[in-house]
């Protein structure tokens, strides 16, 4: 028997609608998107579109044209930050950053683009006003994850919103650790950019993703690919128009299917839900979790604005071997190390050593928390901790 507690790095398993859609793609449609008249090829136009179209009600976007569907989340956020920030700007983020963030803004800062880390406290979330503080004359960005992967602990989006709105600051936002499972308010929190992965709380394929904009960014945005679409085959000159400005090439079209059929199930499902149980299942785990010797927390105890992302420190032991031993010993599946985001890590004093993290996703059960939580203690237990 094993339990699955990885879903912060994908989740699964995926509703069953996810793969029957991609099986239906692959042996009754197989047609490709904008580049026929025929039946099958109008199906795939139509999927992409009620795709875009469920995305839109799911994250509050009011235009389906201004939805892209990229390769995946690092895909979107690379979109967004090369294809806007140039030599001599500045840029705003926090100190909880993955790497899908970082590097792309490392590279940015050896081209002449400046950027700046607002501070988070021990359990990872930012004073909006220190944000305040840093602004420049020349900021052109804010860029943050919504919820941390390492700690689970979620940023007051709204507030950033609202001084980002104020100044006239463009707001990306990475929500890889809240999409499906977290309300997200596009228009009411004054977003200008919202970057998702298709194959986490969404519960769709990997390999796809979406990159939803507001009119005023995508109007300056620059295509960092561009290429055949489809449309406009008469210039050699990309097209101007939405979604096309920013699709080019023969997508993903299995993981469009898959990702539509995930959709579908979130939206039937409802957020509320979906974030009501992954509340239980964290509250249960915390509340096991407590009182175990020789562990430490890197992330908040309480519920407020956290996700279900729990990231322990074995502190007696090494955290890769305490992994090892979850796995072998008991069947728990996790991830250990530094999750791609030394930053956050450096942030919750778990760098270099990292964590052990447990992730719950919508089919975990309270059984499987609780056999993990047994596990979790017997394995601290077995070697004395650094202070005894
Ligand atoms: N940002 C955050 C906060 C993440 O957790 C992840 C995935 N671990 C990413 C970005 C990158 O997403 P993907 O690997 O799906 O492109």
């Amino acid at each position: 028997m094993s339990v699955y507690l990885d879903n912060a790095a994908t989740s699964f398993p995926k509703p069953p609608a996810v793969a029957q859609a991609m099986l239906r793609y692959m042996t009754e449609v197989g047609a490709s998107v904008n580049r026929g008249a025929y039946a099958s090829a109008l199906d795939t136009g139509m999927t992409a579109l009620l795709l875009r179209e469920g995305l839109c009600r799911l994250f509050r976007h009011s235009d389906p044209t201004h939805c892209i569907l990229t390769g995946g989340n690092t895909m979107g956020l690379n979109m967004a930050l090369r294809g806007w920030l140039r030599p001599g700007d500045h840029c705003l983020t926090s100190g909880m950053e993955h790497n899908a963030v970082m590097r792309p803004l490392r590279d940015l800062a050896e081209q002449g683009v400046a950027f700046d880390r607002v501070s988070c406290d021990a359990e990872g979330r930012l004073d909006p006003l220190d944000l305040l503080r840093l602004i420049r004359p020349n900021t052109r960005l804010v860029v943050m994850a919504h919820a941390s992967n390492v700690g689970g602990g979620v940023q007051d989006i709204p507030a950033v919103g609202k001084i980002c709105r104020e100044r006239g600051i463009p707001l990306l936002l990475d929500a890889a650790q809240t999409a499906g499972h977290w309300e997200i308010d596009f228009e009411g929190w004054g977003l200008s950019a919202l970057s998702v992965p298709g194959h986490k709380g969404l519960m769709g394929p990997s390999g796809i993703g979406a990159l939803l904009l507001s009119p005023e960014f995508a109007g300056t945005l620059v295509p960092i690919v561009t290429g055949g679409t489809g449309s406009a085959s008469d210039s050699e000159r990309q097209p101007t128009c939405m979604p096309d400005r920013f699709e080019s090439g023969t997508p993903n079209l299995p993981g469009i299917y898959g990702l539509r059929a995930a959709v579908d199930f979130i939206l039937e499902t409802g957020v509320e839900t979906l974030r009501r149980r992954e509340e239980e299942l964290t509250s249960q785990f915390l509340a096991e979790l407590r009182g175990v010797p020789d562990i430490r927390l890197a992330g908040p105890w309480t519920l407020e604005n956290r996700t279900g992302v729990i990231s322990v420190d074995f502190s007696g032991q090494d955290n890769a071997e305490a992994a090892f031993r979850l796995e072998q010993d008991y069947g728990v599946l996790t991830r250990c190390g530094l999750h791609c985001a030394p930053a956050a890590h450096k942030t919750l004093g778990t760098f270099p050593q990292g964590t052990v993290r447990f992730s719950p996703g919508w089919y975990t059960t309270a059984e499987e928390i609780a056999a993990a939580a047994a596990a979790v203690r017997e394995t601290a237990g077995l070697v004395p901790g650094r202070s005894g």
